[in-house]
C-alpha cells in the first residue's frame, strides 16, 4: 500500500469518475478457486433435494419471502439454533429489496419527528451493518444545500444533537461549507443560488447483495433455503397455520412440497396481503403500495463526488448518489395498485426526476438521452387512509393473524436487523423456547470478514488481482473479501457468473445480471454484452440447452427493453 500516494487514495475514496489506473502486483491466477471450501457457499442447483429438505422435518419457523426482511429473520433464527426454512417465489431479493435507493440511513431524517428512540436505533443499526459487512456500508456524504445563514445554523444544530444521540464517530461528524467551498467541492452545482451547504454521511449499500449476504448467513447457520418456490396455500391444523404448500416456479418444473412448521412468518413485502388472505379470506388490506423509480446517468455527464439533496418540483426530497462511473438519482413516490416484480416506468416518472434535478446544476440539462438505466420498486407501506404517498409513515409492524401466522410489514433496509431480532424474540416466546441472544450484530456476513479498512481492501484487491482501481472498487463493493476467490482464475462476467451459481444460489441469468453483479443498472448498455459469456458459463453449470440459454438471454433483454421504454418516448 505504501507506494500509492495519499492523493491516489483520496481520488479513489471520494467516488469520482475513475480513470483506469492499472495496478501492478501479483495476479492470483495460480490460486485455485475452491467454491466447495467456502463455508457460506449457497448452491441451490439440486432442486429435488431442496424440495425434499423442505418436507423432511417440521421446522420451528417457515419464513415466506426472501427479501431483506425474510432473510434477516431467517439468519437471526438459524443463528439462535431454530430449525428454519426460507422460501421465495422468485430469487433472493427479487422484490423491493433490490430496487431501493441503496442507502442505510443513520436516522437524521427522524430527528424532525422528535422520536429519539428511532434516531438512536437507526444510528446503532447503521454501525452494526458497518461492523458485519464493511463493504456493503461505505460512506456516502450527503450535501444539503442551504439558502441562508439561518437555515445552515438550524441544520447544524440538529446535526449536533443527532451526533451526540447517535454517538457518531469523530470522522463522521458533519461539516459546513460556504458558497466558495461548495463551488470548489462540487463544481456542477449551481452554487450561486445557495448560501452554502451542510454535509453529513449516510451509508451506501448494494441492497440486493446485502439481502443475499443475509440469506447465505442463514444457510450457513443451518437454514434450508429454496428459491423459485411459491407458497400457494397454507396448511391448517385445528385452526392454526402449521405450514404451507409450496410449488416450484421455474418453467417446466413439477416440484412441490408440503412444508410443516410450528410458526409461519409472512415476510412477502408488497405481497403480504395476498398471503394474509390465504389465512383469512376476509382479511382487509393493510398495505398501500407506492412506486419509486431511480434513473442513472454517466458520471462524466454529471461529475459529482457526493450525494446532492434536492427539493423536487412538488417539494419532496430527492437526491443523487454516486456509484462507480455512474450517478443515480430518485426517487418518485406514487400509489401503485397491485404488487408486481417489474412495476411500469412511465415517461412522466422520468421527466419528473429530470425536471426536478436540472435546475440544481450548471450543466447542459439532462434529458432522456442521458439516462443509461432506470429501475422501479414498490414500497410495502402500512396504509393510512387520506394521506399522500410521501406522507405515509415508514414504520414497520408485526401483526398476528387469526390462525397465528405472523406478518411483518413496512420494514426498511436500514433497520432490518433490529426488526428481525425483535421478531425472533417474539417467535421464541410463542414457541416457549428459552430466549437466546441474537448475534447478528456481531457475526460478519459473507465477504465482510476482512481486517483493515475497505480502502485497504480495494488497494489489496487491485494489487493482488491485477485490476484497475475502478475494477477493484467494484469488486470490493460487490464481494468484499471474497473478491480474491471470485477473480482468482480471471476477471469478467464468466467468473462472476460461476461464483453466482456455485456460491450465491443463482439459478437464472437474470439472478446474476440483475441482482448479483449490478450490471443491469451500472454497466455499459445495461450490461447486455455480458449476457453471452455469463450465460455460457451458467449453461455448463446448470445444464441448459442452447434453446434454454437463448431464452435466458431474451428474458434479460426484455427486462431491459421494458425498463428503458420510457426513454424511447413510446
Ligand atoms: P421484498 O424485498 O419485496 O421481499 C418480499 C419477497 O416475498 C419477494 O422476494 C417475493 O418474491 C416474496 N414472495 C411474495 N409472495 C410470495 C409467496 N406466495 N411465496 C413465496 N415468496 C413470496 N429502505 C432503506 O432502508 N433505504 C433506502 O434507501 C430505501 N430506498 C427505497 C427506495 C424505493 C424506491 C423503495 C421502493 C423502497 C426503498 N426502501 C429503502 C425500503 C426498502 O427497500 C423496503 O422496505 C424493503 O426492501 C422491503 O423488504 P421486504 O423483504 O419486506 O420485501
Amino acid at each position: 500500500m505504501n507506494h500509492f500516494s495519499r492523493r491516489t487514495l483520496l481520488f479513489l475514496l471520494t467516488p469520482c469518475p475513475l480513470s483506469p489506473i492499472v495496478m501492478t502486483g501479483t495476479p492470483l491466477n495460480q490460486k485455485k478457486k475452491l467454491a466447495c471450501m467456502n463455508k457460506t457457499a449457497l448452491d441451490l442447483r439440486d432442486r429435488r433435494a431442496g424440495f425434499a429438505a423442505l418436507e423432511a422435518e417440521t421446522f420451528d419457523l417457515l419464513v415466506i419471502g426472501a427479501g431483506i426482511t425474510g432473510c434477516g429473520v431467517a439468519r437471526d433464527a438459524a443463528l439462535r439454533g431454530l430449525k428454519t426454512a426460507l422460501i421465495d417465489s422468485g430469487d433472493i431479493g427479487s422484490g423491493t429489496s433490490s430496487r431501493s435507493s441503496k442507502l442505510i440511513h443513520g436516522g437524521v431524517r427522524y430527528l424532525a419527528q422528535g422520536d429519539i428512540t428511532v434516531v438512536r436505533q437507526a444510528a446503532n443499526e447503521r454501525r452494526a451493518v458497518r461492523r458485519i459487512a464493511p463493504h456493503l456500508a461505505r460512506n456516502n456524504p450527503m450535501v444539503v444545500l442551504v439558502r441562508n445563514a439561518l437555515s445552515q445554523k438550524k441544520f447544524q444544530a440538529g446535526l449536533w444533537g443527532y451526533e451526540k444521540l447517535g454517538q457518531v464517530s469523530e470522522n463522521e461528524l458533519h461539516v459546513s461549507w460556504d458558497r466558495d467551498q461548495l463551488k470548489a467541492e462540487e463544481p456542477p452545482v449551481a452554487a450561486d443560488e445557495f448560501y452554502g451547504a451542510v454535509v453529513y454521511p449516510e451509508y451506501h449499500t448494494d441492497d440486493g447483495r446485502l439481502t443475499l449476504a443475509n440469506a447465505r448467513g442463514a444457510a450457513a447457520a443451518g437454514a434450508v433455503i429454496v428459491t423459485y418456490a411459491a407458497a400457494r396455500e397454507l396448511i391448517f391444523d385445528q385452526d392454526r397455520v402449521t405450514g404451507a404448500v409450496v410449488r416450484g416456479t421455474l418453467p417446466g418444473e413439477e416440484l412441490g412440497a408440503a412444508v410443516r412448521a410450528r410458526l409461519v412468518i409472512n415476510a412477502a413485502g408488497p405481497w403480504v396481503d395476498n398471503l394474509r388472505r390465504l389465512e383469512d379470506k376476509q382479511a382487509r388490506s393493510k398495505l398501500q403500495l407506492t412506486k419509486g423509480i431511480h434513473v442513472a446517468v454517466r458520471r462524466d455527464r454529471l461529475p459529482l463526488s457526493r450525494s446532492i439533496v434536492m427539493s423536487a418540483l412538488d417539494k419532496r426530497g430527492i437526491f443523487t448518489v454516486p456509484h462507480g462511473q455512474y450517478i443515480y438519482f430518485g426517487t418518485t413516490d406514487t400509489f401503485y395498485a397491485e404488487p408486481t416484480y417489474w412495476p411500469e416506468i412511465t415517461s412522466e416518472d422520468v421527466r419528473y426526476l429530470l425536471d426536478s434535478a436540472n435546475p440544481y446544476f450548471n450543466i447542459e440539462p439532462l434529458s432522456e438521452r442521458d439516462v443509461v438505466s432506470v429501475w422501479a420498486g414498490l414500497r410495502p407501506l402500512l396504509g393510512e387512509e387520506g394521506k399522500k404517498p410521501s406522507e405515509i409513515s415508514r414504520r414497520d409492524e408485526i401483526m398476528e393473524g387469526p390462525a397465528g401466522m405472523l406478518t411483518v410489514a413496512g420494514g426498511k433496509l436500514t433497520a432490518y436487523r433490529a426488526m428481525a431480532e425483535q421478531l425472533v424474540n417474539r417467535c421464541e416466546k410463542e414457541l416457549n423456547l428459552k430466549p437466546a441472544a441474537s448475534v447478528t450484530a456481531e457475526q460478519p456476513l459473507p465477504g465482510g470478514d476482512f481486517s483493515g479498512s475497505l480502502e485497504e481492501l480495494i488497494i489489496r484487491v487491485a494489487g493482488e488481482l491485477g485490476l484497475t482501481l475502478a475494477e477493484a472498487d467494484r469488486a470490493a463493493m460487490l464481494y468484499g473479501r471474497e473478491a480474491f476467490e471470485v477473480f482468482a482464475d480471471g476477471k469478467g462476467p464468466a467468473a462472476e457468473a460461476a461464483h453466482a451459481v456455485l456460491v450465491e444460489g443463482a439459478l437464472t441469468l437474470e439472478d446474476y445480471w440483475a441482482r448479483r453483479s449490478a450490471r443491469a443498472h451500472f454497466d455499459e448498455n445495461g450490461g447486455l454484452d455480458t449476457l453471452e459469456p455469463a450465460s455460457r458459463r451458467m449453461a455448463a453449470l446448470l445444464g441448459w440447452t442452447d434453446e434454454e440459454r437463448s431464452r435466458q438471454i431474451e428474458n434479460c433483454r426484455a427486462i431491459r427493453r421494458a425498463e428503458m421504454r420510457a426513454m424511447a418516448g413510446d
